[in-house]
């Protein structure tokens, strides 16, 4: 089976909308520092990578299904010229209500996911910049790393691991996977 490192969009891999915004066109999609690295990183480590993304801008004919399914390709292309393969996009295009199973902190992507690309759950991660991503990763029984800007101690949030940006999640994330302990579970 592989491992997975789940990935949210919006402030992970890319600049996030400001407050009740969406990121729906290219040219308002600008990769963060560090994210080519990071993902060619888990390349290597041989971690399968999935963005798992709410965009409700779709429920809200902001933008289309079509439109948003061209920019995650577009990002993919774009990360692969930089060296970091994307495996998949999962996106949840639904509103609030009804209910969906797919919506974070619901666990639908990641399960899908670890369906189709026959992922070991209790092996891999979601990180994302959200108390929502979190509970989705524990949802579907991942660890889970926190992106947060502000200095946020590890008892504050139920996160495996806190981080201030994706590359510094991810190398204290290699650092637990080289742990004996950690093995013996994959
Ligand atoms: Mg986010
Ligand atoms: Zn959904």
């Amino acid at each position: 089976m592989n491992r997975a490192v789940f990935l949210d969009r919006d402030g992970v891999i890319n600049r996030k909308a400001p407050e009740g915004g969406y990121i729906t066109r290219w040219e308002d999609f600008h990769v963060l520092p560090g994210v080519f690295e990071s993902i060619a990183i888990l390349n290597q480590a041989g971690f399968c990578v999935i963005v798992a993304t709410n965009q409700r801008c779709v429920a809200k004919s902001l933008v289309s299904a079509a439109e948003v399914a061209k920019l995650h390709e577009k990002m993919t292309d774009f990360l692969a010229q930089h060296g970091a393969r994307v495996d998949a996009v999962y996106c949840c295009p639904h509103e609030l209500t009804p209910v969906c199973r797919c919506r974070k902190p619901a666990p639908g992507m990641l399960l899908d996911a670890a369906r189709d690309h026959n992922i070991d759950l209790n092996v891999s991660w979601m990180v994302g910049d959200s108390d929502i991503d979190v509970l989705t990763g524990k949802n579907a029984r991942c660890k889970t790393a926190l992106l947060t800007a502000a200095d946020v101690q590890a008892s504050e949030s139920s996160a495996d691991i806190i981080a201030h940006s994706l590359l510094d999640a991810i190398q204290k994330m290699v650092g637990r996977i080289s742990k004996p302990s950690v093995m013996t579970r994959g």
